[in-house]
């Protein structure tokens, strides 16, 4: 695991880390049609989420350019499985750790790939359809919409993806 990559990552206050081989991630079609589906509400809304992040056979060129993959954490605690608040607070802890380490990587000449957990946050609201993306070098498509099952790639990176009752995690990855 590269150190700086990894210090950075912990620096953003993320704790579960864990490292996986890129060339063992599995893209999925499926993973597209549960987009397609819309429960997140963000299709056709963000310039890094399905239809405007591109094709799957674009990942599947781009995913193999990184030899390293990190899955890194936000475990939330709720007081049940009711608890929207307590949800909302998990995504949004998860986001600011996800742009402090945006600000942590910028310095950095190296390619590095961000995977976020859902639709990119960089700089809402989304400009998207009406204007460019601000940010398209660090814009951050969900790791969905590359394909990806983001239970696949815990596993892939031994750790767990579910943390007992109560809790919810919030998974982004770092490619180099
Ligand atoms: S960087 Fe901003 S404009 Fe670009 S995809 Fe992300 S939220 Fe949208």
């Amino acid at each position: 695991m590269s150190a700086e990559l990894k210090s950075h990552i912990e620096k953003s206050g993320f704790s579960t880390i864990g490292c996986f081989d890129p060339a063992k991630l599995e893209i999925r079609p499926e993973v597209r049609e549960m987009c397609a589906a819309d429960k997140c509400h963000e299709f056709g809304k963000n310039w890094m989420c399905p239809p405007a992040c591109g094709s799957l056979e674009k990942y599947q060129t781009l995913l193999k350019r990184y030899h390293t993959g990190y899955l890194f954490q936000t475990v939330a605690e709720m007081e049940d499985a009711f608890d929207y608040p307590g949800i909302e607070e998990g995504s949004r802890t998860h986001q600011q750790r996800l742009n402090d380490l945006v600000k942590h990587i910028s310095h950095t000449e190296q390619d590095i790939l961000l995977l976020g957990a859902g639709a990119c946050k960089l700089c809402e609201p989304c400009t998207y359809p009406n204007a460019p993306c601000r940010n398209p070098k660090r814009a951050i498509p969900s790791m969905e919409a590359t394909g990806l099952v983001v239970y696949d790639v815990c596993e892939l990176a031994n750790i767990p993806y579910y943390h007992g009752p109560n809790t919810i995690a919030y998974c982004s990855c770092a490619l180099e």
